[in-house]
């Protein structure tokens, strides 16, 4: 059993500045921004907490 190499990034989401985890995590979870409240948008502009996307991924179960 090997891992496939991850370092090509195409076809991965870019992480936001407000995620903690990849969307492919395992123990990850969609939660709306708490920055935006899940509008994607702040101060008029695009939301740099969830690039604008109105939800961050958070890990779960995790320490
Ligand atoms: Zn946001």
């Amino acid at each position: 059993m090997s891992e496939p190499d991850e370092s090509d990034d195409l076809g991965r989401e870019p992480m936001a500045r407000g995620d903690e985890a990849p969307p492919n995590h395992p123990s990850a979870s969609e939660n709306a921004c708490p920055d935006c409240d899940g509008s994607g948008f702040r101060y008029g502009g695009e939301c740099e907490t969830c690039a604008g996307r109105g939800v961050v991924i958070e890990a779960i179960g995790g320490g």
